[in-house]
């Protein structure tokens, strides 16, 4: 089993640490990491300029793959021939803070598992639900060994081709943490505001600023489960077709518009 490690959070950030070492008792692990924060980049194929990729020291000693290419590039660079042979499984994070409902749309950590699943690859995405606010160092202990039994619980199983999974853990001690919910995607709220404000030349500048997202802590969504301390794994599929919307804009007057 060989297992590339990647995240939206840069290559030393301690949650990308704590899933390497997580996944090492599942496989042989290759990390490939961007080597700057791109959180909340979104899906990301770099097209424009070179990519550039240096061999890098982790904190305890892992030798990993830095790159300045989106956390999407990163994947891309490691299935297509950074590394020699064949990925089985691709895992994402661990990012300090939850990707939940309408959050996998802008996510870095879970396009980066998204460009897996393009290319065939089962991944996973893994974020823990931290308080934005939070003054000491975030603990990633328990969502490390959430990592760790989650990911053998989905290698145990024949998987399809592009399986993906996001998994949002709650921010508990180990043993606090009630168990794990299968969820669907839950309603986030966003609490952007646009703030505008003059440069020192007089010239408006624009920052997307406000509060922290909240969402409708409804049972069987990964919102309600995180919210009452669940793991929560959502099954995602790249295909977005509103199929209940088929029939309807089948009904409506394109006959009339066809050239
Ligand atoms: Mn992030």
């Amino acid at each position: 089993m060989r297992i590339l490690v990647t995240n939206d959070d840069g290559v030393f950030a301690p949650g990308l640490l704590a899933l390497a070492r997580a996944m090492r008792s599942l496989g042989e692990v290759w990390v490939i990491a961007p080597d700057h924060n791109w959180s909340a980049s979104g899906h990301v194929k770099t097209l424009h300029r070179p990519l550039r990729v240096r061999e890098v020291e982790l904190a305890d000693g892992t030798t990993a793959y830095s790159s300045d290419g989106a956390p999407s590039d990163c994947v891309a660079l490691g299935l297509m021939g950074l590394l020699p042979g064949e990925v089985d499984l691709v895992v994402s994070g661990i990012n300090p803070n939850s990707n939940l409902g309408h959050d996998v749309t802008y996510s870095g950590t879970v396009t980066a598992a998204m460009e897996a699943a393009i290319s065939g690859k089962p991944a996973i995405a893994f974020s823990l639900e931290s308080p934005e606010d939070l003054s000491e160092p975030i603990d990633f202990s328990a969502a490390e060994r959430v990592a760790e039994q989650v990911a053998a619980e989905i290698i145990r199983h024949d998987l399809p081709p592009g399986f993906l999974a996001n998994v949002n853990i709650p921010c508990l001690p180990l043993e606090q943490i009630k168990g794990i919910k299968i969820t669907r995607q839950g309603l986030r709220i966003y609490h952007d505001e646009l703030v505008r404000r003059l440069d020192p030349r007089g010239v408006p500048y624009y920052w997307i600023g406000g509060g922290v997202p909240t969402g409708v802590p409804e049972e069987g969504t990964d919102i309600g489960a995180v919210n009452s301390g669940y793991v929560s794994i959502t099954p995602l599929k790249l295909d977005l077709t509103a199929h209940d919307q088929i029939d309807l804009l089948k009904g409506w007057k394109w006959q009339d518009i066809t050239p």
